[in-house]
């Protein structure tokens, strides 16, 4: 994603406290309090400009969605976005997701969406790669015994990497799809990367991962 320098995006995403969330850490294992209910919790990581949160938010008022993006100069256009639609089961979090098991207790999250992740291509860099081993032990400490990984990628060679990562890892897999938008899927939310990439007819790759009982 191309970062354009915003001096005042962070002002801006501080003057929402109630859709940003500054200090998540105070919020580990308390976000049913946050949210003032017992809904299930979805968190999306690396969520960009938030079209899919923001999306999947509005029609879904019985889930609390919380979006992590590490930069705020993209991070500002979804909470821009909103403050428009005004959605009270939406937070989002300027972390790296790195960082993720402070702002998540034990079995807090239900379902982890992960959507046209930087593929990060060479070797030596795939530790950053959100599916890496290094990611996925730290999503299980956070995952309900029932929780879920759902991932989209148009990057083939990403979508063949993070089935070997998650396989090996001890995740099983269902509604695996080679061409998402030429399947039988209803409901998709389009991310924005995805509506860029569909736009120029390439193939989107999803999947989604459960742990073994
Ligand atoms: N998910 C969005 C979509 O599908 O339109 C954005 C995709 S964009 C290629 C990937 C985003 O993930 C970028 O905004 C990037 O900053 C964010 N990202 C990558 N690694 C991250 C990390 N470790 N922590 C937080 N955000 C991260």
């Amino acid at each position: 994603m191309r970062l354009r320098n915003k001096p005042w995006a962070m002002e801006l995403i501080e003057s929402h406290p109630e859709i940003f969330e500054r200090f998540p850490s105070d919020w580990q294992g308390r976000w049913q309090e946050k949210f003032d209910n017992k809904n299930p919790l979805y968190v999306e990581v690396g969520t960009g400009k938030g079209q899919f949160v923001t999306r999947m938010a509005e029609a879904h008022s019985e889930v609390n969605f919380i979006g992590i993006e590490k930069y705020e100069s993209v991070l500002v256009t979804g909470v821009q976005r909103s403050v428009d639609c005004r959605q009270t089961n939406l937070r989002f979090l300027q972390e790296d997701v790195m960082n993720i098991t402070d702002f998540f207790q034990k079995d807090e999250v239900d379902r982890i969406y992960i959507n046209f992740t930087d593929p990060w291509p060479k070797n030596k860099h795939a530790k950053r790669r959100l599916t890496h081993e290094f990611f996925l032990e730290k999503y299980e400490s956070i995952l309900k015994k029932s929780g879920e990984i759902h991932f989209k990628t148009d990057n083939q060679a990403l979508f063949e990497y993070s089935i070997e990562s998650l396989t090996q890892y001890g995740f099983r897999l269902k509604n695996v799809s080679l061409d998402l938008h030429n399947s039988a899927m209803t409901g998709n939310i389009m991310t924005e990367y995805e509506q860029k990439f569909a736009n120029k007819g390439m193939r989107i790759y999803r999947l989604e991962a459960y742990l073994r009982s």
